[in-house]
């Protein structure tokens, strides 16, 4: 049947019903399953007035498409980016679909978006913004239904503001709603620094596996954000070197290593990497191609295309991003036995399991320490590496349509057994 609806033709949205058929076909899943547990549940598409700090009244637009809700309340982030379109935020869905099954968690797959950029803002505007897409959103979201959280562009502020809205609705303080949020209002510790934490957690285990010991570790980061920066500093203390990183205006190189507290300072007193004096200055193009043992792309999708895997000079891909790697690009990179990847849905799923232990605190009233916290993280982390390399072996396929396999498969289970209604 022909699909007459923009998301299909967005690269990103078939880049991930690519990955879909591949674990779809090993699965062997029938026609009628393939296609309902491949496409989009919900896509909400949302117009926001906002009054803008000179008077004027600037129309956002904004999306909440929710993938799958066959196997609990949804559950994803929120994107503030200029580049955001609906076929993007439905196949950030898709992917956190499997995330979430993957991992275990009872939870479907839902992500957020508004096209913005956030920098361009004041912080009332941004303010007033984050209100009106909570407000907006509100019908289709909550606690047990879908459960929103930060992605690129957004942070505990974002989510602060959104559980404010929301709370002011429904009249009383409803902190499940949301994860990612301030401590104060019901955050969780350790959820900052999960994504990136777990990012670390695999990079280790993985080097482990080779043999590799920290001191012969280096690691090229793309993105200084919240999941690179965290993955940085945790591989730092590990004893691995920093040698490069990046922001949105370009990277910094340096072969001796990188001083990652003096680069957080430096960005904390400019807003950006640029001009910081630690390294050579390098684009986020050539970061990529750097010989490293460790390669994290940890910004945005579709950075590693058929132009640039077969230059790739890393031992292990660990994709803090979501999407970073092309179709093409994958086949490329799956003739490459001396590349391990450690696909997006295992590698960066300790945001979501945090945020699973958030909403878990919020739901009991009763709050726990950092250590259990990441206790518990490393436990699931573990468990999923595990199930995720059995059924590598299993099928003998890559170790992303392994992970997708798992996710996959019981989401469709989910959907066989409950049957259609009505
Ligand atoms: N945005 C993060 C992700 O892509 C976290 C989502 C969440 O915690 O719900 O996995």
């Amino acid at each position: 049947m022909a699909l007459n609806n923009t998301i299909y033709q967005s690269p990103v949205f078939q880049q991930a019903c690519t990955q879909f058929d591949l674990a779809a076909d090993i699965l062997g899943l029938d026609a009628g399953l393939r296609e309902r547990t491949k496409r989009p549940r919900r896509c909400v598409v949302v117009s926001m007035p906002v009054r803008m700090d000179d008077g004027r009244i600037e129309i956002f637009e904004g999306y909440r498409v929710q993938h799958n809700l066959s196997t609990g309340p949804a559950k994803g982030g929120i994107r503030f980016h200029h580049d955001v379109s609906l076929g993007e935020v439905a196949a950030l869905a898709m992917w956190m679909s499997w995330k979430c099954s993957l991992a275990g968690l009872p939870y479907g797959g839902a992500k957020g978006g508004v096209v913005v950029d956030p920098r361009l803002l004041s912080a009332n505007e941004l303010e007033r913004l984050s209100r009106r897409y909570m407000q907006e959103i509100l019908p289709f979201i909550g606690p047990n239904v879908d459960i929103p959280a930060p992605d690129v562009g957004t942070n505990e502020q974002v989510m602060g503001w959104m559980v404010d809205t929301y709370s002011n609705h429904k009249g009383h303080f409803d902190p499940g709603v949301i994860t990612g949020k301030p401590i104060a209002l019901g955050g969780s510790l350790g959820r900052r620094e999960a994504t990136g934490e777990g990012v670390a957690w695999f990079v280790k285990s993985y080097l482990q596996d080779l043999g590799i010991e920290p001191e012969n570790t280096t690691v090229a980061i793309q993105g200084f954000g919240n999941v690179g920066s965290e993955a940085g500093h945790a591989l730092y203390h590990w004893g691995a070197e920093i040698i490069a990183i990046s922001d949105y205006t370009g990277g910094v190189h340096n072969p001796k290593g990188l001083d990652l507290k003096a680069a957080q300072a430096w960005i904390a007193e400019h807003k950006t990497l640029q001009g910081f004096p630690g390294g050579e200055p390098i684009t986020n193009e050539q970061l990529l191609e750097l010989p490293c043992t460790v390669l994290i792309p940890a910004a945005l999708e579709r950075v590693i295309t058929d132009q640039n895997a077969a230059k790739l000079k890393c031992r292990i891909l660990a994709e803090g991003a979501n999407g970073p790697v092309t179709n093409k690009a994958d086949a490329i990179l799956a003739e490459r036995a001396d590349i391990e990847v450690i696909p997006d849905v295992l590698c960066n799923s300790g945001g979501v399991i945090v945020s699973y232990f958030e909403w878990l605190q919020n739901q009991q009233n009763y709050y726990w320490s950092k250590n259990e916290v990441f206790d518990k993280l490393y436990r699931m982390l573990a468990k999923a590496k595990a199930s995720v390399e059995e059924t590598k072996k299993k099928y003998g396929c890559s170790r992303r349509t392994a992970a997708l396999v798992l996710g996959i498969s019981r989401v469709a289970e989910a959907k066989a057994k409950r049957g259609l209604f009505p």
